[in-house]
């Protein structure tokens, strides 16, 4: 680090020790990882409040404190009177280690004081549909085959496709669509649906990806038949009783 650069950082950081052993008591989100509901703003403070504290180097790993990871949510997406907000936690005991379970993610719909905590990101998306967007499980799967996006738009026989088969009451502001996907391509994608809302991968319903039937598959009745049955969590039990 050159002279100057180190300087700085050398009374940042008693700027920090100082702030350590004067600060008010904390009143916010808790410094440190948990699972209880917190707001999206009180998480962002109680993050901003420990680096200020501690400084941004290392901050994720250091803290284990819920952040704003790379959720692709810009702004606010919101259906009917739920909105998420998505968080992601770094829970690696040590900065430089390595191992399952590094990250755990959170989706939080702050006008229910709802939350949702999953070891995937995915898992934490779908658990925000089934609380927000009941039925979201019956959706029509898209084919691969109708290309429904071309780089970053929807393409126009994607979107008469949707038009045809996707029921009224969910073609509306912050509605979800399902894409059919190949093996790995499984990331549900935020704001890539053609009202704003999720494009979910088709593998959340359970569903192998095969050129064969994706047609058939796009029917919602052959998705609940008992041999289609997804492996749902818990909270998308309740939607299939
Ligand atoms: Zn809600």
């Amino acid at each position: 680090m050159p002279i100057d650069g180190q300087l700085s950082f050398d009374i940042d950081e008693l700027i920090r020790e100082d702030l350590r052993a004067n600060a008010p008591e904390w009143q916010g989100a808790p410094l440190y990882f948990t699972t209880d509901y917190y707001s999206p703003s009180e998480l962002d403070a109680a993050f901003q409040h420990w680096k200020v504290l501690y400084g941004n180097f290392g901050c994720i790993p250091l803290s284990h404190m819920w952040h704003r990871g790379f959720s692709g949510i810009s702004d606010r997406l919101t259906f009917q009177e739920h909105s998420i907000a998505m968080f992601t936690a770094d829970l690696r005991a040590e900065p430089e280690a390595e191992g399952p379970g590094d990250l755990i993610y959170q989706a939080v719909c702050e006008p229910c004081d709802w939350h949702h905590v999953s070891g995937t990101e995915n898992g934490a998306v779908e658990g925000w549909h089934d609380h927000a967007v009941p039925g979201w499980r019956e959706l029509p799967v898209i084919p691969a085959q109708v290309r429904v996006r071309e780089q970053s738009s929807l393409t126009k026989l994607g979107r008469r496709w949707i038009e045809a088969h996707y029921p009224p009451e969910m073609q509306v502001p912050g509605a979800p669509m399902i894409t059919e996907r190949a093996r790995y391509a499984t990331r549900h994608v935020a704001g890539h649906s053609p009202w704003g809302g999720y494009d979910l991968s088709s593998t959340a319903l359970g569903q192998p990806a095969s050129d064969d039937n994706a047609v058939a598959r796009s029917s919602p009745k052959l998705l609940s038949a008992p041999t289609a049955q997804p492996a749902v969590s818990p909270g998308a039990q309740v939607l299939r009783r």
